[in-house]
């Protein structure tokens, strides 16, 4: 170190400890965390990570800033500008403002075990059972902690010990793991295949269950894959006819639970779990944070005597969710008394259902918000804007930005083929793709967008409306950060 060298002022931990603004910190954050701190900074100081500031205000400024840092949670909310609606990643199904009041108001303590009128001891599994029966005429209804805990509590209590009967065609794998012959392994039954990978009978599933030892057929659907061609499947119906005859009960591992009628939202035709009761299943298996928009849970909906069985389980004490979980869900079904009502006021259906030219005008108004912002820039902007045929695009800030024609996805393993037109933000970023990404990343909060060739895409399909100034504020944030004059 030679003399002039500006880490020469670094002072000790302890004389810092002692200024009046670190005893601030110290009162509210404890001496310990904070002198931990405050070594880690001198530690970047002294190895030239960090220019040495010139007086104490500016040690103060490092601190406050590092004590921040540090105290970010590891868990935040984030802006999904990906257009991906149920982004698994992203904690799929965003929930409507009726259920984060429901769980906001049960984080305290809530009857969750509680009969109010009795007073005394109550069931947690009676909460949302009421609003399951409704939606989908079953008998009865248990909710446990999510969609791969209700098949595997419906294999456990119905077939463990049996064999469980499943086509060649529906051995699938869901993401995260869930691969259908090792949850029926993992449940204790044996797996029975029948059939092959695109065709498989009535016949099929006849001769396996005749043959003895079938504890029940499983029917999965293939939520995250289509398959089209030479291709032949059992019905639910045929396979109740089947299960009736043999005394073996059928279960529907149907993934989704879409709960309002799919033609409404421009998509495919997609089974709902009111269609599995009405053929008749013993039980089927849903997830609470798919196409239902509510918050991460399985249901398991069906015949009275099989929901007994799932209850009595010991399997279902180690999946059962909690009071918070079970109020947001409640509140998000209850929405389904009005099936337009839910298509409003559930997020993932709303967003699904938002028309490409709402989507084009909240763009227009971000890409206008970034450009009035940044004044000096705009001037460079659009020259270099060319937006698309049809679209009333406005550059952004030197980003290159335009309005172009997108697609959105539903996301969550559902609707593999579905693409929804969308209207979005496109940056010409070229090399920097990632490090704009990373970028909107920074922002607080963050702003999650996805990059196509050099180009980085913002969809306004998957961002509340009441988000888009904080998507133009971190997008103006690359133009400070990134580009030169910015
Ligand atoms: C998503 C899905 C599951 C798993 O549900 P989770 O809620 O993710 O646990 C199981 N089966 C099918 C067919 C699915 O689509």
């Amino acid at each position: 170190m030679t003399a002039q060298d500006p880490r020469r002022r670094i002072p000790g931990v302890d004389r810092l400890l002692a200024r009046p603004w670190c005893r601030e910190l110290t009162a509210t954050h404890g001496r310990g965390w904070i002198t931990e701190r405050l070594r880690a900074l001198l530690d970047d100081l002294r190895a030239g990570r960090l220019p040495v500031p010139d007086g104490d205000e500016g040690f103060a400024v490092l601190l406050r800033a590092e004590v921040a840092r540090a105290e970010l949670p590891s868990l935040r909310r984030v802006v999904n500008a990906t257009g991906v609606v149920l982004h698994t990643n992203l904690g799929r199904a965003p929930l409507a403002g009726e259920a984060r009041r429901a769980m906001a108001a049960v984080a305290g303590y809530g009857n969750i075990e509680f009969d109010l009128d009795s007073g005394r001891r109550g069931s947690r599994y009676v909460h949302c059972a009421e609003l399951v029966r409704e939606r989908t005429g079953a008998g009865d209804a248990v909710v446990v902690n999510n969609g791969a805990g209700a098949v595997a509590l419906a294999l456990s209590s119905l077939a463990a010990g049996r064999g469980v009967v499943v086509s060649h065609g529906e051995m699938v794998e869901i993401g995260g793991g869930f691969r259908i012959p090792e949850v029926v392994e993992a449940a204790g039954a044996r797996l029975i295949t029948v059939g092959t990978t695109n065709r498989t009978r009535r016949a099929d599933y006849a001769r396996a269950v005749e043959q003895g030892g079938a504890g029940a057929i499983l029917k999965v659907h293939r939520s995250n894959f289509a398959m089209s061609g030479f291709t032949e499947e059992t019905g639910l119906a045929e396979l109740v006819a089947l299960g009736a005859g043999s005394g073996t009960p059928v279960i529907h591992d149907l993934g989704s639970g879409l709960l309002v009628d799919c033609a409404a939202l421009g998509l495919p035709h997609e089974p709902t779990p009111a269609d599995s009761v009405a053929a008749g299943v013993d039980l089927v298996a849903f997830s609470g944070d798919k196409l239902l928009g509510g918050p991460q849970a399985g249901v398991l909906a069906g015949r009275t005597e099989a929901v007994a069985r799932a209850k009595a389980h010991p399997l279902c004490r180690a999946l059962r969710c909690d009071k918070v979980t079970l109020a947001g869900l409640e509140a998000t079904l209850a929405l389904y008394r009005n099936p337009e009502r839910a298509r409003e006021r559930v997020p993932a259906l709303r967003m699904i259902g938002t028309p490409v030219g709402e989507i084009r005008r909240r763009a227009e108004a971000v890409l206008a918000e970034v450009n009035g912002e940044v004044g000096g820039a705009e001037d460079r902007v659009r020259a270099e804007a060319e937006p698309v045929a049809g679209a009333a695009g406005e550059a952004g800030a030197g980003l290159g930005a335009e309005i172009a024609e997108g697609w959105s996805l539903v996301g969550g393993g559902t609707f593999p083929d579905a693409r929804l037109p969308s209207a979005v933000i496109r940056l010409d970023a070229g090399e920097d793709a990632d490090a704009w990404l990373a970028v909107l990343r920074a922002h607080d909060p963050p702003v999650v967008a996805r990059s196509r060739k050099g180009q980085v895409v913002i969809d306004l399909r998957t961002v509340a409306p009441r988000e888009d100034g904080i998507v133009a504020a971190a997008l103006r944030s690359i133009g400070a950060k990134i580009l030169p004059g910015g």
